[in-house]
């Protein structure tokens, strides 16, 4: 009986398994929409005597038309909206604060959630992309020691409700924009022209707060129901899933019909300075983890992004780009090369440019497909957790960037 109890408690601490705490927000309104699949809201209707096409317009307002309110479903007969608002809720998020980069490209929002938590969701914008980077849990139970999630400590699992609609809110945002652009009569083209098209995000990359792996579910349902062709319909192709080396959660996204990109947290090119950086190494250390990444390479097809945050002194010199070579030789890869985003309290600093570059050189003369990522939105401390660490603290002065 203690074994059954400590390894419950510590698969709940590593987030592999929900909290013990019932799962909140489900008091206020008894049915989330965004938390059901297809097949649970068209049972949902038909438990509701509603014909059966009425699930597929729900789900339509819902993915494709982004309905933020059931004033809106102007084609649902009027005693099917008003059941709709009394028994059921399709916002599961509440927008707190955004703030802008001040080239105006990177925005984050932070959300409040029903049980009083919050997370944060990225939108970066580009000439032919935009990017929303979403969060799959509230804190992270992995502590790397240069992350601000993962400095607050594993909280709970996000519903996949509570997923989706962070993809939703920008996608919706960014729709809103541009009808507002166009009737504005503004002729000239804007990052996201290219929203009138739908979905009007290009990707979709799960890299916020928490470990998606270890929300596996609820954050393959969400990926599910943004690829579903009647509503959301991104192409899986255009989502990347970002995680600290979960080999089972690996192996189990490997063989899914839905071949969604990996991106694998590297930061170490040996298994004494991972267990630091990344301490999940300790359980799945680098000879399960490059054998896995390679098998999600023969089943998908699909190369594997590593992400190495390149940390002054502790991870960035010739010799470990040599080792971190040897590691990934034979590979079907590429590697990001993130020069840390340094969080307040923390000692890590991030390498200058020219050791970035030399970094980069000895990977790329050995065969290896490599590029350094500036880190955009530094000003709005678009970095995993850092505003809701600011938020917690109470130390937010309040000001937009922009007026600092
Ligand atoms: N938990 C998952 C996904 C979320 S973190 C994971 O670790 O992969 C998304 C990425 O941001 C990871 O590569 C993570 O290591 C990186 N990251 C976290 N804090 C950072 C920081 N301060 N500077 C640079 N990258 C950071
Ligand atoms: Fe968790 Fe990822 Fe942050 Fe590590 S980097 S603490 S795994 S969110």
């Amino acid at each position: 009986m203690f074994h059954v109890v400590t390894v419950l408690t510590s698969l709940r601490n590593w987030g592999i398994l929900p909290p013990m705490s019932p799962r909140p927000g489900k008091d206020a309104h008894p049915i989330q929409l965004l938390d059901l699949t297809r097949q649970e809201l068209d049972e949902l209707l038909a438990r509701w005597g509603e014909p059966r096409y009425r699930a597929g317009q729900l789900w339509r307002w819902l993915y494709r038309e982004l309905a933020a309110d059931f004033a809106a479903l102007s084609n649902l007969p009027q005693p099917l909206r008003a059941r709709l608002a009394a028994e059921t809720s399709c916002r599961p998020l509440e927008w707190v604060e955004d703030l802008v980069s001040r080239d105006r490209r990177t925005r984050k929002a932070l959300f409040r959630l029903a049980d009083g938590e919050t997370v944060e969701t990225v939108l970066m914008l580009y000439e032919q992309r935009q990017t929303v980077c979403i969060s799959t849990q509230v804190g992270c139970a992995i502590g790397c020691p240069f992350c601000a999630t993962g400095w607050s400590g594993f909280v709970r699992n996000l519903t996949p409700g509570e997923i989706v609609a962070q993809a939703l809110y920008y996608a919706r945002r960014l729709r809103e924009e541009e009808t507002r652009e166009k009737a504005a009569g503004q002729g000239v083209p804007s990052p996201s022209s290219l929203v009138s098209r739908h979905p009007p995000l290009t990707n979709v990359v799960v890299m916020g707060m928490g470990e998606p792996l270890a929300n596996y579910e609820a954050t393959w349902q969400a990926l599910e129901a943004l690829n579903d062709a009647q509503g959301f319909a991104l192409g899986a192709r255009h989502m990347t899933l970002s995680t600290a080396g979960l080999v089972p959660g690996i192996e189990r996204m490997s063989q899914e019909k839905l071949q969604v990109g990996l991106a694998v947290s590297l930061h170490a090119p040996t298994d004494r300075l991972r267990n630091r950086l990344v301490p999940l190494n300790r359980r799945y250390p680098l000879a399960e983890l490059m054998a896995a990444c390679h098998r999600y390479v023969e089943r998908s097809g699909r190369r594997v992004t590593f992400e190495y945050a390149l940390l002054q002194g502790i991870n960035d010199s010739d010799q470990q780009a040599e080792q971190l070579a040897g590691l990934l030789h034979r590979l079907l890869c590429h590697v990001n090369l993130i020069p840390v985003n340094p969080v307040q309290g923390s000692p890590y600093q991030p390498s200058s440019r020219p050791r970035a570059q030399s970094f980069l050189r000895v990977l790329q003369q050995t065969g290896i497909a490599a590029t350094v990522r500036l880190r955009r939105g530094l000003d709005i401390e678009a970095g995993c957790g850092q505003l809701r660490q600011r938020q917690a603290k109470g130390d937010d002065n309040g000001q937009h960037p922009d007026d600092r």
